[in-house]
């Protein structure tokens, strides 16, 4: 029997990205990375977890159960349900007019209706107002949001013309403390289960025994209201373009959309054909460069394929797309905006170094080699490389803490001496279950810092903003070396907006991230500057490294803490240099640690609040959780601790690229 096609929320929120898209989703022959995407992005923002959290917060609720495809059957008994004067239904279901939605959470009382829909996103409810600003217009970064609770909104009122709906968000509340330990721990992510959030509840957990709420009810009616009476697309009431899309997403008819930068993520692009997937995003384009480009003749997907303009770092060529010039071939130095005044590289030098080599083929290394020399004649020896994992949750782990608090639970420390030792000098991890470890954090790292008086390095913004927040939380506390403490953060960093405090240490951190974007380019990062992307380069171009580290750590001069003295960091894959990270075991199960620090990219786009946590962010919360076996935590632990060495040795061998250009 053919699945019925109704036009949910996503579906709808899917078109007003794309309305092409509307015709690629669901259908089995069409590649789509957004099924695997959403699962990894729902975990790394704790989307989940904050779902069945916020579902304890009515105990009186009902779960709407079954198959998530039999709708006649979920509707049949939500209706049920709905017999009731008063109830609360979570998933309730909602067919009207070929829409179906499911809501989070649904309270009747009479014909007084709550719709709430619940998000991992984080607000302050003491400061909130309005997601409308003074000129009438959504804001605040809930607009996707906003859409969604309207259009569900929208449907319920189809069915049900005389209920009187108010419109909510449940939202993670930042101005709350949780009042509860192990409150993060009670919604375990369980990867790959059979449960519909792959988060396991606590069997037999109460409201009582969560503490007080972490959530904010936020009404937004006015902002639903808003919605309801603008135009989603062009010349179409919210009413007319619900019925465009119900009515081709029925019909299985495609809308074309225009190609153009927004095509750079679509989720169904796919590059190197496998057996029985298409590429939706090859159709559109094989279909619409004849109309925008005719002058280019016969379109083959070679030519589709050639680089784009808006692969270009920090995009700058949206004028040269609007003019429908897609290929990095058809820019000039005049689609980058000059930006005079900067040292060393500036960002439109960096942007037509892209387009150049690109355009050349040529993967060769760009240094500006007069400014890296000068840059590194003012770093003290020896020089400290530095890189902390932390973890900053919608649920907290501990009392007191706050939603999306900011725990540094480990560090990496490599020294590198002026004769070109290599030294792991120091590295600490507290996973104690329980435990707010960021003041020991901190008291560790002063120590491992005090014993030499060189040049710190960590590598963009990071470990900074981290050592303001724990200035931040030694400020307000009562510990016995605050002082003290407060004192060493004021000497290695420099005080962040949301700081207490305005200071320039005398140490303070060198960004070796900056070093990179001022110094050096090499066309294999695709304009990247992250040091996942930077490493493989430096490797590939650098003779010195190659030669040093396809050999064991034993005969390179260099020390380790956590890897053996035969280990190699380096291997040579079809005489290319293979990227170390490859060579570390995952961090968490059922993924790998690329899949999940993209999870974690996407995730900091979406909830803002999560940093540079990566990877461990994950391992760090399965840490928390006391029912793991001791084999598990041994081998977390000791992934946990080769990673953050590999993280500050990977800055090491930036460093020592540099060195030999210089
Ligand atoms: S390729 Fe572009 S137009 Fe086609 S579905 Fe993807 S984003 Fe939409």
């Amino acid at each position: 029997m053919t699945k019925p096609r109704y036009l949910t929320k996503s579906r709808f929120k899917l078109a007003l990205g794309c309305s092409t898209k509307l015709f690629y989703t669901r259908k089995k022959e069409y590649e789509d990375t957004s099924e695997m995407d959403s699962f990894l992005q729902g975990l790394a923002q704790g989307g989940f977890q904050v779902e069945e959290l916020a579902r304890m917060y009515f105990p009186e609720g009902v779960a709407i159960l079954g198959d998530d495809y039999n709708y006649d059957k979920l509707v049949s008994r939500t209706n049920e349900l709905l017999q009731q004067e008063n109830v609360t239904i979570f998933e309730p279901a909602f067919l009207v007019n070929g829409l179906f939605i499911r809501v989070d959470i649904l309270e009747k009382k009479g014909n007084n209706i709550s719709l709430i829909e619940v998000k991992a996103k984080s607000i302050d409810s003491e400061s909130h107002t309005t997601f409308i600003n003074q000129k009438g217009a959504l804001s605040g970064g809930m607009g996707a949001y906003l859409y969604d609770v309207a259009f569900q909104q929208y449907v319920i009122k189809q069915g049900h013309p005389d209920w009187e709906i108010k419109a909510y968000l449940n939202l993670v509340d930042k101005s709350k403390y949780t009042t509860v330990n192990g409150l993060n721990s009670h919604f375990k992510i369980v990867p790959n289960s059979e449960l519909r959030t792959n988060v396991e509840v606590t069997s037999g957990l109460t409201k009582s025994a969560i503490g007080e709420s972490i959530m904010a009810l936020i009404n937004v009616q006015d902002e639903v209201a808003l919605i309801l009476n603008t135009n989603p697309i062009e010349d179409k009431t919210f009413e007319e373009t619900v019925c465009f899309y119900r009515d081709h997403y029925a019909n299985d008819i495609k809308i074309d959309t225009e190609i153009g930068a927004h095509c750079g993520g679509c989720e169904f692009m796919l590059h190197d054909p496998r057996e029985g997937k298409k590429s939706g995003y090859h159709e559109c384009w094989m279909k619409q460069l004849p109309i925008q480009k005719p002058e280019l003749g016969k379109i083959t997907k070679e030519l589709i394929d050639q680089p784009k303009s808006y692969e270009i770092w920090n995009k700058p060529a949206k004028k040269a797309i609007l003019e429908r010039r897609f290929f990095t071939y058809e820019l000039t130095r005049d689609d980058v905006k000059d930006d005079p005044g900067t040292y060393g590289m500036s960002r439109s030098d960096r942007q037509w170094l892209q387009i150049e080599k690109t355009n050349n083929n040529d993967n060769t290394v760009a240094v500006d080699v007069e400014n890296l020399r000068l840059e590194m004649s003012q770093w003290k020896y020896p020089l400290n490389f530095i890189d902390f994992e932390t973890c900053a949750v919608a649920i907290p782990f501990t009392a007191g803490m706050r939603p999306y608090e900011q725990l540094a639970f480990q560090f990496s420390h490599h020294v590198v001496y002026e004769d070109g030792r290599v030294e792991h000098h120091s590295d600490y991890i507290n996973l104690e279950i329980g435990i707010f470890p960021n003041f020991e954090f901190i008291r560790a790292l002063k120590e491992s810092l005090a014993q030499n008086d060189g040049s710190i390095f960590r590598y963009h913004n990071h470990e900074n903003t981290v050592v303001n927040v724990i200035y931040n939380q030694l400020k307000v506390s009562s510990e016995i070396d605050k002082n003290e403490l407060i004192a060493f953060i004021e000497t290695i960093s420099h005080n962040t907006g949301s700081s207490a405090g305005n200071w320039c240490g005398d140490r303070d951190m060198i960004d070796l991230q900056r070093t990179v974007v001022r110094n050096y380019f090499h066309p294999q990062t695709g304009g990247s500057n992250s040091i996942k992307a930077i490493l493989p380069a430096v490797l590939d171009s650098s003779t010195f490294l190659k030669k040093k580290y396809i050999q064991p750590i034993k005969y390179i001069n260099l020390t380790t803490l956590n890897f053996k003295e035969n280990f190699c960091f380096l291997t040579i894959e079809d005489g290319v240099a293979a990227n170390p990270y490859k060579l570390l075991p995952p961090l968490f199960d059922g993924f790998s640690n690329d899949q999940l620090e993209e999870a974690i990219e996407h995730a900091k786009d979406e909830v803002r609040q999560i940093a540079d946590g990566g990877a461990a962010l994950f391992a760090y919360a399965k840490m928390q959780d006391a029912t793991i076996s001791n084999s598990e935590r041994t081998e977390t632990r000791v992934a946990l601790l080769r990673y953050c060495e590999l993280d500050t040795l990977a800055m090491v061998m930036i460093y020592e690229c540099f060195k030999e250009l210089v």
